[in-house]
């Protein structure tokens, strides 16, 4: 049975955090594909400074490497606001014989149980995560352990985590930083050339 890694994000802008971890996960499931997906709306925050659907698609394009990856625009095109369960039960209509893998990090993972429609997303795909480090772990597992008892599936492993956030890319722009140690290569051009995250971040 083909395995696809399914990893969304709001991706504002993606970064070499988000994608050691998902090539991490790519590695450990043995998945042939890795689908990125940037959120329309994110379901469960205001996200400041965002910028736009087609700007953060083409950046996660430009991160791509290898030939397993692939960005998925199911959500900028469902538009409204981008629920995983919506998003998992496309993707399984399209691969009816792939395993789906949900990818996340450690903040989103222990809010699951809160999800919209979060027993179908129980039902759909496998849910992994990783920790940030330190306590994270023990965190992780007992989730975990609560979701198994709702019917979830989990892979939960201990991948080395890259202290970078969008956040912090965002406000290294603003202050004329480099964010070349942050962001691959074609990411951090498509910042400069576009002209993105310039302006003031008010939340
Ligand atoms: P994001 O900020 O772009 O982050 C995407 C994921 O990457 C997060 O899980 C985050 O971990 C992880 N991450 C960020 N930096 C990392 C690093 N340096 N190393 C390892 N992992 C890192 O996107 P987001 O706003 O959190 O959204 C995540 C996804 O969850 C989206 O697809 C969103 O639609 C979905 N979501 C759905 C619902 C729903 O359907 N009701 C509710 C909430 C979220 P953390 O989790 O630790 O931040």
């Amino acid at each position: 049975m083909q395995k696809i890694a399914v990893f969304g994000g709001t991706f504002n802008p993606i970064h070499n955090g988000h994608m050691h971890l998902a090539k991490r996960f790519a590695e450990l499931i043995g998945a042939q594909r890795v689908l990125l997906i940037p959120t329309y709306q994110p379901p469960h925050k205001h996200a400041s400074n965002l910028a736009p659907g087609r700007d953060r698609l083409a950046m996660c394009r430009l991160a791509c490497e290898g030939n397993i990856f692939e960005v998925s625009d199911i959500e900028l095109k469902r538009r409204g606001r981008s629920y995983t369960a919506d998003t998992l039960r496309e993707l399984k209509k399209r691969n009816p014989d792939s395993e789906l893998y949900l990818i996340t990090g450690e903040d989103m993972f222990l809010t699951l149980k809160h999800w919209y429609e979060a027993e179908t997303i129980f039902r759909l795909a496998v849910l992994c995560a990783a920790p940030r480090g330190g306590d994270g772990l023990r965190s992780l597992l007992d989730y975990a352990e609560i979701l198994e008892r709702e019917g979830a599936k989990t892979f939960i492993r201990n991948i080395e985590y890259l202290p970078i956030s969008s956040t912090m890319i965002r406000n290294a722009v603003q202050d004329g930083k480099s964010i070349s140690e942050l962001v691959p290569p074609k990411v951090a051009d498509y910042i400069a050339e576009n002209k993105l995250y310039l302006e003031q971040e008010n939340e």
